[in-house]
């Protein structure tokens, strides 16, 4: 029998006690499932494994095994280096597991591993509830923990990861375990910032807090004639945040699809309305902005306002690093860049960390970036594939422009797939040494390698 035989014959086999689906080329769904959010990948899984629970994964990972299946595993999606899925390989796809447990007393939530924060939010926020997640409704859960995890309340409650408890984890050898301080901590330690490399977690347990449900955001947009201006307005207001408050600046393109260039600041702030809008005043003063779009807004709410700027499909390329300071320099660079973006969905990013999210040492989570500062974003979006060629230059050349602001340090999460070799030496940094050790005990193998792959060698 041909390897492709075999896999039929056992995937027939395995249909029985699978519970999910087993999809193969041609079958229903096959197509829709194969499909990450980054249009410009375009892989085909010999298998997709659609788990629904803990189990299921477990047969996967010894099924993909036992047939020297490459494995990716799927959460969300959203890997903009799409390493999520693979061609001729195992996609192990945990979209169908949704469950969502919350322990309004205790301030605790379990949520599985094809959760997104859309769907996660809409669930803690029934309670008043709330941890750092995402920026964007459709991200999942599990990948952005795994890689560290920032958004809006990271000021105030530190990044995802820092709101982790405990985590299940099927491991490379079919075995469930916890992770968890209590509980096998080397590998607690290894997933919050070291991405996928250990195992698939089939669920995740984060601490809560009292958040909103309206709380105090939104953005302001300024001609692009005034960028300059507006980053540099921008760079003195991070100087003085209180926790509660998390700032980005951007270079964007207005929604309506003009193409019209615009400079923007996008706030959030999760403490009281009226603290909120006395620090959110500035911002609506500075220039006039001649958009203002910040004001009370539910929690939620704010998780999917810039959704529709990054629909399911678009094809992406991103490049980003985290700088050593906003300088003049890195501002124009910026400036001069963003000018000559010409598709109407790219973008240049400057997300600011600051508060809780910087007051843990570099070792005491595997994610190492914990100064305060800056992460630049240079993202290409755009929608016509005859179209990726100058997309992708663009990018390229905006990163090269901003090269001289760079600091060392680089957000595992936003690596590319020509990256994923270099980038993720910088993305790891000096917890690289401590996270081989643990790869090598719970992965020696090297079974989860698509990833940003920490190699047990
Ligand atoms: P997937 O593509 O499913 O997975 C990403 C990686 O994690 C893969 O290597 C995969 O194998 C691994 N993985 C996924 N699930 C599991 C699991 N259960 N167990 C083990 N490994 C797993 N990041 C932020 O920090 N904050 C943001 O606000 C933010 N906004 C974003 C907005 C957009 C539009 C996009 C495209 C990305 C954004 N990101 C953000 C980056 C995001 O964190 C990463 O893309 C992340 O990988 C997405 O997680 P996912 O589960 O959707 O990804």
């Amino acid at each position: 029998m041909t390897k492709a035989q075999n896999i039929e014959t056992a995937v027939a086999e395995l249909k029985g006690s699978f519970g999910g689906e087993l999809l193969r080329a041609g079958d229903a769904g096959y197509d829709e499932a194969r499909k990450v959010h980054n249009g410009l990948i375009d892989k085909r899984p010999a298998v997709i494994a659609r788990c629904k629970g803990t189990a299921g994964i477990v047969d996967a990972v010894k099924f993909g095994r036992q047939h020297g299946l490459e494995i990716a595993v799927r959460g969300g999606g959203h890997n903009v280096a799409g390493r999520s899925t693979v061609e001729g390989g195992l996609m192990i796809d945990l979209a169908p597991m949704k469950g969502i447990y919350v322990d309004a007393k205790a301030r605790t939530v379990r949520a599985q591993g094809g959760v997104t924060w859309g769907e996660f939010n809409r669930e803690t926020q029934v309670h008043g509830l709330a941890t750092t997640g995402g920026v964007i409704s459709t991200t999942g859960i599990a990948g952005l923990t795994l890689g560290g995890g920032l958004g809006w309340l990271m000021g105030k409650h530190g990044l995802a990861v820092d709101n982790l408890i405990s985590a299940e984890v099927v491991t490379a050898d079919g075995k469930v375990l916890t992770a968890s301080a209590a509980e096998n901590p080397d590998l607690f330690w290894a997933l919050r910032g070291g991405g996928g490399n250990f195992g698939v977690v089939s669920s995740f347990e984060f601490r809560l807090h009292p958040v909103g449900p309206m709380i105090t955001g939104g953005l302001v947009a300024h001609p692009f004639e005034r960028a300059g201006e507006v980053l540099r307005y921008f760079r003195s207001l991070t100087k003085s945040l209180p926790d509660e408050m998390v700032v980005f600046g951007g270079l964007v393109h207005a929604p309506d699809g003009s193409g019209a260039k615009l400079a923007v600041i996008v706030a959030a702030h999760c403490g009281s309305l009226a603290d909120g809008e006395a620090a959110m005043k500035p911002i609506k003063a500075f220039g006039p902005p001649v958009m203002d779009a910040i004001g009370p807004i539910p929690y939620s709410a704010i998780n999917g306002m810039i959704d529709a700027g990054h629909p399911r499909g678009a094809l992406n390329y991103w490049k980003a690093n985290f700088l050593s300071e906003l300088s003049d320099g890195a501002i124009d660079a910026a400036v001069s860049s963003f000018g000559k973006c010409t598709s109407p969905m790219g973008g240049i990013l400057f997300e600011h960390f600051h508060g809780e999210a910087c007051r843990k040492a570099v070792g005491d989570t595997a994610f190492p970036h914990r100064a305060p500062g800056f992460n630049f974003l240079g993202l290409g979006e755009w929608m016509d594939p005859g179209d990726t060629p100058r997309q992708i230059a663009w990018v390229r050349e905006t990163y090269a422009a901003m090269k001289p602001f760079m600091s060392s340090g680089r957000y595992v999460n936003y690596l590319n797939e020509d990256e994923m070799q270099d980038g993720a030496a910088s993305a790891y940094g000096p917890n690289q040494a401590r996270l081989k050790e643990i790869k090598r005990k719970y992965d020696p193998d090297n079974l989860f390698h698509l990833n940003q792959n920490i190699s047990p060698g």
